[in-house]
């Protein structure tokens, strides 16, 4: 048993089941005993891969994307760039490195990262040496300036609360104990006002997801965005809407059970876009654009072909797995979506388009 399912155990003894939510923010982010704050879960030795890890080419198209983001809104001469959950700092590396070209970006920019893990700051700090960068905990830390912002496989981490559909209510999942045994059941059915417009579109026993840290983290971010423009670029797993359980714990790159090993697995639920375009008003959300269009539109294969030049035997193998890996549909390019944000009347972010 780990020290965080006796920490949990007791807790349900004294007070009663608890959330999803509440089970994963207590699994991801217990001070002492939490997924993130006492690891480093990236990489092959880790538990799940992301996109920038893949290859830099991710992080170099998306450097540029948000380059010219800054430019076709004016080139502000001071902004914040900003991410939230940078992991290992590999994505911002390969951002700033594909930006030292750009006329002016990195005079007036102002690099801070949002992460709760004090191990995890640590590895970005050491991925951004020689470069100035600040830490925030949280999004309203961010000075007011311009906001260029970018988010990959952080929505997914945030906890959800997940609700069943019962006649013309709702009840939620909750965990509890059985037999010493961490086990789902039901809270009471009762109204859910968040949820009020999924009365349309679900039947009785369906099963539906929120994310209130999500949303609340966005609208922070799209409060800033149209006070002082900017732009934020969303990428992650999930879908338009969100419909049936997708939360799932990830340990040693396979599937495990979310309630077995509390504090060991990276626990993550898909993200519902909409959700999150829904907050962004008065943003203009971009469509949302699967992972593969969207750095195929940036130009990821002329990328790869050019690093390509200069690669051979096992290295070249692995460039060409890893451009498939983050565009071909049975891979990430289907499965991870991108959501950009911009002011009204801005132009999309490049690789996006907007519904006319
Ligand atoms: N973006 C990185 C890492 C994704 S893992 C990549 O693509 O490789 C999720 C990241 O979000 C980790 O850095 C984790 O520590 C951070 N994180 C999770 N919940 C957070 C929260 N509530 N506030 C800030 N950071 C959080």
């Amino acid at each position: 048993m780990t020290a965080l399912s006796k920490a949990l155990f007791a807790r349900i003894e004294q007070t009663g089941p608890i959330s999803v939510a509440e089970y994963m923010a207590e699994c991801l982010l217990n001070p002492n005993h939490g997924y993130y704050t006492t690891r480093d879960p990236l990489g092959v030795a880790g538990d799940f891969t992301t996109a920038p890890e893949i290859s830099q080419m991710f992080g170099e198209l998306i450097g540029l994307a948000m380059a010219q983001a800054w430019l076709d809104q004016g080139a502000p001469a001071s902004f914040t760039l900003a991410e939230l959950g940078p992991g290992r700092g590999t994505l911002m590396a390969d951002i700033l490195r594909a930006t030292k070209g750009v006329a002016g970006f990195h005079a007036a920019m102002d690099i801070w990262l949002v992460e709760a893990s004090a191990v995890l700051q640590t590895a970005q700090g050491r991925a951004l040496k020689g470069y100035e960068a600040h830490w925030a905990g949280m999004v309203s830390d961010l000075p007011d300036a311009p906001l260029f912002l970018i988010a990959n496989e952080f929505f997914d981490a945030l906890p959800i609360r997940q609700f069943i559909r019962t006649g013309a209510g709702w009840s939620e999942r909750l965990v509890g104990v059985t037999d010493q045994v961490l086990t789902f059941g039901l809270g009471p059915p009762g109204p859910v006002t968040a949820l009020q417009h999924r009365l349309e579109d679900t039947r009785e026993g369906d099963l539906v997801e929120i994310c209130p840290q999500g949303t609340a983290i966005l609208s922070d971010v799209t409060d800033r965005i149209s006070t002082h423009g900017g732009a934020a670029l969303l990428v992650d797993y999930g879908d338009w809407r969100s419909l049936g359980d997708t939360f799932q714990a990830l340990a040693g790159h396979a599937h495990t059970d979310p309630l077995a090993e509390p504090g060991n697995a990276d626990l993550t639920a898909h993200v519902d876009f909409e959700a999150l375009a829904m907050v962004a008003a008065p943003l203009t959300p971009s469509r949302l654009t699967p992972q593969g269009v969207f750095l195929e539109r940036l130009g990821i294969s002329d990328r790869a072909r050019a690093l390509a030049t200069r690669l051979e035997s096992s290295a070249l193998e692995a460039h060409i797995a890893a451009h498939r890996r983050l565009t071909h549909r049975s891979e990430m390019g289907t499965l991870f979506k991108v959501l950009g944000l911009t002011p009204e009347g801005a132009p999309p972010i490049a690789g996006t388009i907007h519904d006319t």
